[in-house]
This record gives structure tokens, C-alpha cells and sequence, in this order.
């Protein structure tokens, strides 16, 4: 069974948590994309295949797979460093799209109208027993999100330690963390401490 737990999906856009899967922790870098079966339970995790499609690739490209971790974790580092310049305000390098497009030429997927609650909605359908849709996913999410999203709404967490990326979605466009739980309420503590401490330390001096 694929293991589907250690990932983080904070950034609201596929491409940002794709990006996300190099992480640190206490300021040791930590790669969650080890192996193929890693990729394949990102996958599984960002509901891009089931459960029994998980374990049907790993069968499947037992052979193949460590080329295909290799082209993911390049593409990611591109991937990454273009949302790292993106979140700091820099432009994106023609590299960057060549390569974005290169995964989008390999898309094995069609376009299909549903129907939904409000009336209609396009969605894609690939066949993700071939892995490289994975990253065309990821590469279309990218593209929409260079095409129709604020760009100005890409940030980093403000944790100094943490290195996560997200598209930042709320209303008022004040979001700071990757997640409350993990930095937010950690960075109100650090706060709350210093704070308490300053008080003392003026009560000691008088
Ligand atoms: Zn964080």
C-alpha cells in the first residue's frame, strides 16, 4: 500500500505543493521525493490517481521508475526556483517555460464537459498509468497559474526556518504561514515569550 501522509498541500495550486516537496526541518534540508513510489504517493495524496492506480504504476514501471524520479526532481527544480523568484518578484526565465512546455507536449489527456452543481465544468481526464501525466498535471497548474493568477499572491512562509511555498487565497491577502499549526502558532509563541521576557527584564531594572 502507498503511503500517502508526509506532504504538505498549503500552496492552493498543484505546481506550488509540487515545489513543496523539498522541505526543512529545524534547518536540515529533507527530500520527500526519495524514490518512484515517493512520486507515486504525491500523486495519491494530491488525488491525482487512486489508491489501486498508486500500486498498479509501481508495478508497472518498477523498471523505469528511477529515470522518471530523475526527470521529476528536475523539473521540480525548475519548477521551484521559478516560484522562489516569482515570491521575491523576479521574472520568469524563457528556460523556465521551455521546459514547462516540454512537459505539456507530453500531455495523453482530453478535455471533457460535466455537468456540476451551478451548471458546467471542464475538466481533464489523463491516464496517469503513465507517470509523465503526473507532471503534465503539475505542468498545467503552473501554466494556469503564470496565464490567470496574481502573481503577487505567490509567497514564501514568513517562518525564516521554513522553505514552503503558497498561493495566498484569502480575502484580505494577509496569509503568512504555510499553516497556522506549523509555523503560525510557533511564531506567536517565539513572540509571546520575547514579549514577557521584555517585561521582565524592565521590572528587573527597576
Ligand atoms: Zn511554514
Amino acid at each position: 500500500m502507498t503511503e500517502a501522509t508526509k506532504f504538505y498541500f498549503v500552496g492552493n495550486k498543484l505546481g506550488i505543493d509540487f515545489a513543496n516537496t523539498k522541505i526543512a526541518v529545524n534547518g536540515k534540508q529533507i527530500e520527500l521525493l526519495e524514490q518512484f513510489s515517493d512520486l507515486a504517493a504525491w500523486a495519491l495524496s494530491a488525488g491525482l490517481i487512486s489508491a489501486e492506480e498508486a500500486d498498479e504504476s509501481l508495478g508497472n514501471w518498477k523498471e523505469s521508475g528511477q529515470s522518471i524520479l530523475g526527470h521529476a526532481l528536475n523539473f521540480r527544480a525548475v519548477i521551484h526556483e521559478m516560484i522562489v523568484g516569482l515570491a521575491s518578484g523576479a521574472s520568469v526565465d524563457d528556460e523556465a517555460l521551455d521546459s514547462i512546455n516540454d512537459q505539456l507536449k507530453l500531455n495523453n489527456g482530453n478535455t471533457e464537459i460535466v455537468r456540476s452543481e451551478t451548471g458546467f465544468e471542464k475538466v481533464h481526464r489523463a491516464d496517469y498509468r503513465d507517470p509523465e501525466q503526473i507532471l503534465t498535471a503539475v505542468a498545467e497548474s503552473v501554466a494556469d497559474l503564470l496565464a490567470y493568477g496574481d502573481l503577487s499572491l505567490i509567497r514564501k512562509c514568513e517562518n525564516p526556518e521554513c522553505v514552503l511555498y503558497f498561493y495566498d487565497t484569502t480575502k484580505n491577502h494577509k496569509r503568512r504561514w504555510c499553516s497556522m499549526a506549523a509555523c503560525g502558532n510557533r511564531a506567536k509563541a517565539r513572540a509571546f515569550y520575547q514579549r514577557s521576557k521584555q517585561t521582565k527584564d524592565v521590572a528587573g531594572q527597576v
